[in-house]
């Protein structure tokens, strides 16, 4: 038996990276931007917590349990034991700067996962050994697929009772349509889960050097798993050769490819998205982290691995390419906003190409101003570093910048670049607020704009008509947080109207409209006439105005006014008072005289052409219907799906995991209010459920009725 100390072991794991790179490219291979991504209670938190204890980066092990990790720093996280914000961590392991966007697990919140996704180079996929692909780890994970993040996948939990390896492994190869192969075995299940075995050293580990799993022992491998071992390795050679021709030739001259061969190929069939590895432990039980983090230096790309960021520039439109190893260019993104409660407003940036440094003049490409950058630091969880530098391939963030928000650009004044924005959902519900005490309305305004700068999924408007200031958001919980918020972290005591579906109007064929306006207003003549049409857009296209009427009819100084009027009307819809979408909307025409045309006029003739043109193309109500996935017990399976039916659900996939049947349903929103006290009903408490928005579809004649009446 051999003993290593965990120093030496990780000195020889490190191998080419046991001396930190400093400069250019040598400093960037020795980077990664990486996020863990999971469905909730996979123990993302927890492997965090560990991996920034082993680095040293913490000096207690928290747990999420009684809610002291430090990623989860805000209260409510803490309290619901789920992780909302995604933190971005700097640490080191082995000379290897380690920047861990923490993500989400929670369905309200896919946006954060979306947003990280933009920004990392390489994720870990956390699967829960007993669980396995639960509903939103194959979102999170389909949502990687799309910008093509190389993975990892880490099944944890190994020592629950029911944890199954290979089931889990074979799972993520069916059901998210990856090719993975496993590069450890656990060492025992359950009660009696050991370590792990490495299968590409031929070698086992455990990790009980005193209670913290710090002291990792490498032994040999024992002799029932002997044989197991043997074969996994084969087929992780056989595999591994079939997508990497260099691996290929040498495993045709001898199958017994070296450790060291097998681990560069790994390197680039995992850069190439060909192959998952994936590795095994329990990080609750502080077994199987340290070689997860190897694996993390090992696989996952560091910056100049993964495609250059592309831009656009702002001057001639044309495509600009952001290389890491660029440094007279910058190209920095903004991807997360936080309020922290030392220096205020913090936005994470990922610095694409070029240098940020402090005091800097740097050029925001969506304000066109140029400002001086106040502050940068690293975020260590909830310490800070103060940097005077960020370089390319880095993950900090930025202080004293107050226009800056998610998705700009930060670039030089001479080489704008606008690097791709960020996509976000629309919100699906809504609740009207207000503050308890008329004399905290400012203060109340100012926590929503706050909140709205920070998640772009949280929207604020206000109701001229009625006087009311609603707030959107992705569902029930989000609400619910947004408001436990205002109470505690804003201190303002708000009232809350019930959360209502967030209904949307839409058009089914293509119409037009005229509106000449003219009137006396105060003894002056004002005229204008606006004529226009609409054409409707796939779904989820959103809102195109174009102009084609001649500047002789609708004088560019004007136009302006035409598309506020037209914004207008799309705000606050024509039906029932719902925001119009999927449609364009072209000007086609005007009509003006000299004295006599004004904004107003403009304005209002826009307003009145779009309701009369919406009225004729068929306007349409559209719902937002979310995906939901069930998880009952057997027995119960026919109560469900007769609850999920008389819910206008449409129930898609069933399958069963463990002895639990999975409903996979479509149902709409305004059907699944409060679901989980109805589900808890129906199952005695056993069923568990997820659901998040899938998308926007046409009501029916029913519901339409109901909408027109309201
Ligand atoms: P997250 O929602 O993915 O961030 O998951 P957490 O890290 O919050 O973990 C969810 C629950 O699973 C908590 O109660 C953890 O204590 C527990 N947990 C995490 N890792 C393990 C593990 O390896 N084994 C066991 N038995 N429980 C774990």
């Amino acid at each position: 038996m051999v003993a290593v100390l965990e120093k030496d072991r990780t000195e020889e794991a490190a191998g080419a990276n046991a001396s930190r790179p400093v400069t250019g490219e040598l400093r960037l291979r020795g980077v990664r931007n990486m996020g863990i991504i999971a469905h909730i209670d996979a123990g993302k938190t927890t492997t965090t917590e560990r991996m920034l204890y082993y680095v040293g980066l913490v000096h207690r092990m928290g747990d999420v349990d009684d809610g002291t990790t430090v990623t989860d720093w805000m209260e409510q996280e803490k309290e619901r034991g789920i992780t909302i914000t995604s933190a971005a961590i700097t640490c080191d392991w082995q000379g290897t700067q380690i920047n861990i966007i923490d993500t989400p697990g929670h369905v309200d919140f896919t946006i954060e996962v979306e947003r990280s996704l933009r920004v990392l180079d390489g994720a870990i996929g956390v699967f829960c050994g007993v669980g396995g692909v639960q509903a939103q780890s194959e979102t999170v994970w389909k949502q990687a697929n799309r910008y093509g993040v190389p993975r990892i996948a880490y099944i944890n939990k190994m020592d629950r009772l029911g944890a199954d390896f290979e089931r889990v492994v074979d799972e993520i190869e069916d059901r998210l349509g990856s090719e993975v192969v496993a590069v450890q075995l656990p060492w025992g299940k359950e009660d009696s889960f050991k370590g792990v075995i490495d299968i590409i050293e031929m070698q086992a580990m455990t990790f009980d050097g005193g209670q913290d799993g710090t002291g990792v022992q490498v032994v040999d491998i024992p002799a029932e798993l002997a044989g197991a071992a043997e074969r996994a390795r084969a087929t992780l050679a056989e595999r591994v050769a079939e997508k990497d021709e260099t691996l290929f030739d040498l495993y045709m001259e001898n199958a017994d490819v070296s450790a060291a061969a097998l681990h560069e190929a790994l390197r680039r069939t995992t850069l190439a998205n060909a192959l998952v590895p994936v590795f095994c432990g329990s990080s609750l039980r502080n077994k199987g982290v340290q070689p997860l983090l190897d694996a993390v230096v090992r696989y996952l790309p560091s910056p100049l691995d993964v495609p250059a960021a592309k831009g656009v520039s702002p001057r001639s439109g044309e495509t600009i390419v952001c290389r890491a190893d660029e440094a007279d260019v910058l190209g920095a993104l903004a991807f997360k906003v936080a309020t922290d409660p030392y220096v205020g407003r913090l936005v994470f940036v990922r610095v694409y190409s070029g240098v940020l440094k402090k005091g800097q003049n740097v050029f925001n490409t969506r304000t066109k101003q140029r400002t001086r950058l106040g502050g940068l630091v690293r975020m260590h969880a909830d310490s800070r570093e103060e940097v005077t530098e960020l370089k390319a391939g880095e993950i900090g963030a930025v202080t004293g910048l107050r226009d800056l928000t998610t998705g700009d650009t930060l670039c030089g004044e001479q080489a704008p670049v606008e690097l791709m924005r960020i996509p976000f959902p629309e919100p699906v519900i809504f609740m009207a607020v207000e503050p308890r005490a008329r004399a905290d309305r400012d203060k109340l305004e100012e926590a929503l704009q706050a909140m709205a700068a920070e998640d772009p999924t949280c929207v604020i408007r206000h109701n001229p008509e009625t006087g009311q200031t609603i707030l959107s958001g992705m569902g029930e919980l989000h609400l619910e947080i947004l408001k436990d918020r205002i109470d505690r972290e804003y201190k303002v005591e708000a009232n809350t109207g019930n959360p209502m579906v967030a209904y949307h109007e839409t058009i089914t064929e293509t119409g037009e409209g005229t509106h000449a306006f003219d009137r006396d207003i105060g003894g002056k003549r004002q005229f204008a006439s606006i004529s226009l049409r609409i054409e409707p857009l796939e779904r989820s296209a959103g809102v195109q105005i174009d102009f084609e009427a001649p500047d002789s009819e609708v004088p560019s100084v004007f136009r302006p006014e035409v598309e506020g009027g037209i914004r207008d009307v799309i705000m606050t819809g024509v039906l029932a008072r719902y925001p119009l979408t999927d449609l364009r909307v072209v000007v086609t025409g005007g009509a003006r005289e000299e004295e006599a045309t004004t904004d107003i006029a403009f304005r209002t003739a826009a307003v009145m052409a779009l309701r009369e043109a919406v009225m004729r193309a068929g306007p349409e109500f559209l719902e937002p219907i979310m995906s939901v996935e069930v998880d009952t017990p057997l027995e119960f399976m026919g109560e469900v799906m007769g609850d999920l039916n008389s819910r206008r659900g449409k129930v898609g996939e069933m399958y069963m995991r463990d002895d639990s049947q999975i409903i996979h349903a479509r149902v709409p929103l305004a059907e699944i209010f409060g679901y989980s006290t109805v589900v808890r009903s129906l199952t005695r408490g056993r069923a568990s459920y997820t659901m998040e928005p899938e998308a926007f579809d046409r009501v029916p004649k029913s519901v339409r009725e109901a909408l027109l009446e309201s």
